[in-house]
């Protein structure tokens, strides 16, 4: 289900102009007939005033009914973190330097486990939600599954190397989802480092900083030498107030997995995230294709907790075998219902596995079926080209077949092989990947197999825009 801007100021009685104002202010750049993806929209709709009543795929085939979260049931909730940036650029330096700023570490209480997210709990009270799976295959796998958890993307960039290929991928897939980005600009402790080249480069890729008259905050850290921690803490904070970010406690909850495992000694443990409502030992859960009744909820700290709030991370004893990153998870009434579910969830990853993953794949025919039955007006596109000048090309070229009522949306674009990460990205966005003179790795291809991702291949451009054309008019000749 998508909606654009436009749709979006019109159901709001917004002017168009404020809302793009307002998400120009959040570090996304979207025009008035650019779709606006639910997380987004749920933001601007909250922005603006609105309650937001969602009701998801995943809701609607198991028969839940998203319960209305009135706005008096919603409290601020802390914001959920994900840190992203080139290799080496310290992602992890910073995730470590990040959990020692917690000012409960001196007493038993400091975060001790790995499980996958942590909670650091600020001077004021306030408290902050990392990822601690740093990097993007983590971000859009999340993504892909239709698991937006992230609010707010740290971008680090080392001072002395600058923007890098991964940066920039970092930058599109924050773009993509639409989560504001903070730059921390790492390692200025080094002999080389020069943040105003950062920021010089950052320009490049449509991320003004605040000190050029932009709007994204940067920050100079060293994760090495722990500086800079708490003005980055700061920023951070100050994003989420902008964000108004809330959740209803008082409501059974749901979230998702963040983590699995089997354990030999404790069983299936899992990481989950919960997103709203509030979770307590002895709660039912069904986490994807697995359920149980929550034994034990455990944090970072290795304390035991009775319950666990909005944007808390933790770790869930008790379910009867270990779902996947991404699943989806919410309690139920009884172990009944829970059956019920989980035996639905296990005969559509079946059904889906028989298929080869196509039944909720991307292809360039179901766009255009999409298309025809004016469902969509934008053709989501990944395009990777073997060198920059011929992607520029093809993207010129396909921004001249929009019509009032069609066009093509390149989610990415980009010289060089295609990749898991570019499979993740065109996943999540439901974008079919053109490769122009370009192969998929093997992982890449694996992995678009599995997902049901389409990848056609071309070496002649006026072949690709030819069969581009073709869908969007609803023409594209069947693939020999
Ligand atoms: P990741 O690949 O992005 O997770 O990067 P790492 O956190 O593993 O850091 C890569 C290297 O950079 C390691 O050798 C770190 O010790 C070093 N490093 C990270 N942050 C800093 C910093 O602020 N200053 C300096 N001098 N080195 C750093």
């Amino acid at each position: 289900d998508v909606i654009t801007v436009q749709e979006l100021s019109n159901r709001m009685a917004v002017r168009g102009v404020d809302i793009i104002k307002f998400l120009m202010r959040q570090g996304v750049m979207l025009k008035i007939n650019d779709v606006i993806d639910n997380d987004t929209a749920e933001l601007v709709a909250t922005e603006f005033g609105h309650t937001v009543r969602r009701v998801s795929d995943a809701d609607v085939e198991e028969g839940f009914l998203a319960a209305d979260d009135h706005d008096d049931h919603l409290e601020v909730r802390p914001p959920v973190v994900t840190i992203m940036g080139h290799v080496d650029h310290g992602k992890t330096s910073l995730l470590d330097a990040l959990r020692s700023t917690d000012v409960v570490k001196g007493e038993a209480g400091g975060i001790t486990q790995h499980i996958g997210a942590y909670q650091v709990r600020l001077q004021d009270g306030g408290r902050i939600t990392f990822l601690d799976t740093p990097g993007h295959a983590a971000f859009s796998a999340m993504r892909a599954r239709g698991a937006n958890i992230t609010d707010i993307v740290v971008l680090v960039v080392a001072a002395d190397d600058g923007v890098k290929p991964q940066t920039a991928e970092a930058i599109q897939h924050a773009k993509a989802a639409g989560v504001p980005i903070i730059v921390a600009i790492n390692k200025i402790d080094k002999p080389g480092a020069d943040s105003t080249r950062v920021i010089n480069e950052l320009l490049q890729h449509e991320l003004v900083a605040e000190s050029l008259g932009g709007d994204i905050q940067t920050v100079e850290v060293s994760a090495k030498e722990k500086l800079g921690l708490d003005e980055l803490i700061e920023r951070i904070q100050l994003q989420a107030e902008l964000m108004d970010l809330k959740a209803n406690p008082d409501r059974t909850a749901e979230g998702v997995v963040i983590e699995a495992k089997l354990d030999k000694g404790r069983g299936a443990v899992a990481t989950v995230l919960v997103k709203r409502g509030t979770l307590k030992r002895g709660d039912i859960v069904v986490a994807g294709a697995q359920f149980g009744r929550v034994r034990a909820l455990l944090n970072e700290r290795d304390e035991q907790l009775t319950e666990a709030g909005p944007s808390t991370p933790v770790e869930i004893l008790g379910l009867d075998g270990a779902p996947s990153p991404g699943d989806a998870f919410a309690v139920v009434e009884n172990d009944a219902r829970a059956r019920e579910l989980t035996d639905y969830r296990q005969r559509v990853k079946r059904d889906k596995a028989a298929v080869g993953g196509a039944a909720a794949g991307v292809s360039l025919t179901d766009m255009m079926a999409k298309l025809s039955a004016k469902k969509v007006s934008e053709l989501p596109l990944v395009i990777k080209g073997d060198v920059q000048g011929s992607v520029e090309a093809i993207v010129g070229s396909l921004d001249k077949l929009a019509t009032d009522e069609v066009r093509a949306r390149i989610i990415l674009s980009g010289a060089g092989a295609i990749s898991e990460s570019d499979v993740q990205l065109a996943k999540g966005a439901g974008a079919p990947i053109i490769g122009f003179n370009v192969r998929a790795s093997a992982q890449a291809r694996a992995m678009a197999e599995r997902e049901g991702v389409e990848i056609r291949y071309y070496s002649i451009i006026y072949d690709l825009i030819d069969d581009i054309k073709g869908v969007l008019s609803g023409m594209l000749a069947p693939i020999q």
